[in-house]
């Protein structure tokens, strides 16, 4: 079966792609620039060019038989949220949902499934609150675009396309996104976290992540909102301590909010000081077997490697 999977090269996309296709799928990545990925090339996945916004390449031709994965998107902590910025992190969205979501309507066979990223952004800021699938979105910049990106998907509700959007919960790994972030400031001795450390992180690890993508993938049950995130969510201290522990580094120092706002503005209230208790209820229900359901696990796992 064939799987094509726009925003493969990032952080998700690479590891995603290898598990694929050592677990059998052809798999085609899509990139703007795929000259710039020999590495994937070496792993038998097939990169093809497409520039995020108009016609699909008629290389990932889509049939019965194949499924998309669409992760592609501007980084949303890569710069600092500028009103510019802002307007990209949206349209690149957009933009590359509703090109995916034209080919599909236009193939005459169409995909078995569309695998879209969202994020947890999309509950908003819910302190003293547990929230599913279920729960409705917040009202921060994060949960518009999570709206408006699995908006795009509606056009398809009628189709014989499987529609899902995997909402991620702050992946961790050593090797990209929040955790390779934080650990210089605990490498030179000056871990810390955002006050006052209560607020819920709804972390998970990169190999349950790209594990729940592909489960997401062979469960036609599973439709609709499904979070991606640990059983066991933990707070901004916890996940701080576990850090200074596994480095053998003394206990980390809180940062005031207003510190951090005054110097990462908007991106700090959503991203740091933003409390969301996720539970992954349609991945547990279906079966999900997570390798690391607790964050001192996780941790060990990954700063043992870093
Ligand atoms: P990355 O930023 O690592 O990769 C996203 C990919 O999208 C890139 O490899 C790039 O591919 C493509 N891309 C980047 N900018 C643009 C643009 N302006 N227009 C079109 N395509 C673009 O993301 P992750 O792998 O970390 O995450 C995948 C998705 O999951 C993202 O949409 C992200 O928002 C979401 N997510 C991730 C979380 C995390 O912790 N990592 C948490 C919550 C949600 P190329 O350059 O090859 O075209």
């Amino acid at each position: 079966r064939k799987i094509v999977i726009a925003g493969a090269t990032g952080f998700i996309g690479q590891p995603l792609c290898r598990l694929l296709s050592n677990s059998g799928y052809e798999v085609i990545a899509l990139s703007r620039y795929p000259d710039k990925h020999p590495e994937l090339a070496k792993d038998k996945i097939r990169l093809v060019h497409w520039n995020g916004t108009d016609t699909w390449p008629t290389e990932a031709l889509l049939s019965e038989d194949t499924a998309v994965i669409n992760l592609a998107g501007e980084n949303i902590a890569s710069h600092k949220w500028t009103k510019t910025q802002k307007v990209r992190i949206l349209h690149s969205r957009l933009q590359a949902s509703k090109a995916i979501v034209e080919a599909i309507q236009d193939s005459h066979q169409k995909p078995a499934a569309l695998i879209q990223a969202s994020a947890t952004g999309y509950y908003g800021h819910r302190p003293g609150e547990e929230v599913d699938e279920f729960a409705g979105p917040g009202n921060t910049f994060l949960s518009s675009v999570c709206v408006e990106w699995e908006d795009t998907m509606l056009p398809l509700a009628d189709s014989p396309t499987r529609c899902a959007a995997a909402r991620f919960g702050p992946v961790l790994s050593e090797h990209g996104g929040m955790l390779e972030k934080m650990l210089p400031a605990f490498k030179y001795w000056f871990g810390n976290y955002p006050a006052p450390g209560s607020q819920h992180v709804s972390w998970i690890h990169l190999e349950d992540t790209v594990k729940a993508v592909k489960l997401i993938l062979e469960t036609p049950q599973l439709s609709g909102p499904v979070n991606v995130t640990a059983p066991n969510p933990a707070n901004a201290k916890q996940l701080a301590r576990l850090i200074s522990t596994a480095m053998r580094r003394p206990l980390p120092m809180p940062i005031p909010g207003f510190v951090l706002k005054l110097a990462m503005g908007e991106m700090a209230k959503e991203l740091l000081l933003v409390d969301q208790n996720v539970l992954p209820r349609k991945l547990t229900e279906a079966g999900f077997e997570f390798k690391y359901p607790d964050l001192p696990a996780a941790i060990q796992d990954l700063i043992g490697k870093a």
